[in-house]
């Protein structure tokens, strides 16, 4: 069963770059309508003591859209709470910096990279740092896809594109949704974590 994680921090700690209105929606409605449709869909069947994850894998390959939109919606926006931080921006450090110095071209080309592609994306879904068979790549995927349903790939930290997670703060300007979190709100402790841990 799904649940709907607390914020890890308080609802105003990102003001101004991302404010608690926005999230007691984007967390409090959208999140937790995922975990709510993604229950009733296993509830009473073969996935219901699953792993979150075992679920959107199982839902993927099984081909079950319905379940998978759900599973990984509620999967995404729990890691996007942890790559959200009040003390964000700033650089990462230590062995994941080694890392994006030499597969990314460094910080500051990281960050150009990240902004350019996630701007670039056509309608919803989410721009990744993941580790990609070794080596560090920024991607996006539409809608609910993650990279968790991609062979080799691991997720380090993650934005969300979906309007409903900066149109209250930013109306339709993506670029300044992005910006913000380069410079603000990206959890480098929480990607450095998921870095060391794969
Ligand atoms: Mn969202």
């Amino acid at each position: 069963m799904f649940s709907l994680p607390p914020l890890p921090f308080a609802p105003e700690a990102l003001e101004p770059f991302m404010s608690a209105r926005t999230l007691s929606f984007h967390h409090g409605k959208h999140h937790a309508a995922y975990v709510d449709k993604a229950n009733v869909a296993i509830k009473d069947g073969p996935l219901q003591t699953a792993s979150d994850i075992e679920v959107v894998r199982t839902a993927r390959a099984q081909g079950n859209g319905g379940l998978f939109n759900n599973a990984a919606q509620a999967w995404n926006h729990g890691f996007l709470w942890n790559s959200l931080s009040p003390t964000g921006g700033a650089a990462p450090s230590g062995p994941l910096k080694a890392a994006i110095d030499r597969d990314l071209g460094g910080v500051e080309a990281f960050a150009e990279t990240f902004k350019t592609e996630a701007v670039g994306h056509f309608g919803s879904g989410w721009a990744w740092l993941v580790s990609s068979a070794g080596t560090l790549k920024i991607v996006t995927t539409h809608d609910a896809d993650t990279p968790l349903v991609h062979d080799g790939m691991i997720p380090l930290v993650t934005l969300d594109l979906w309007e409903h997670a900066y149109y209250l703060d930013y109306q339709n300007a993506r670029p300044g949704f992005v910006d913000a979190w380069l410079a603000h709100m990206i959890n480098w402790d929480f990607a450095a974590e998921n870095f060391a841990a794969m």
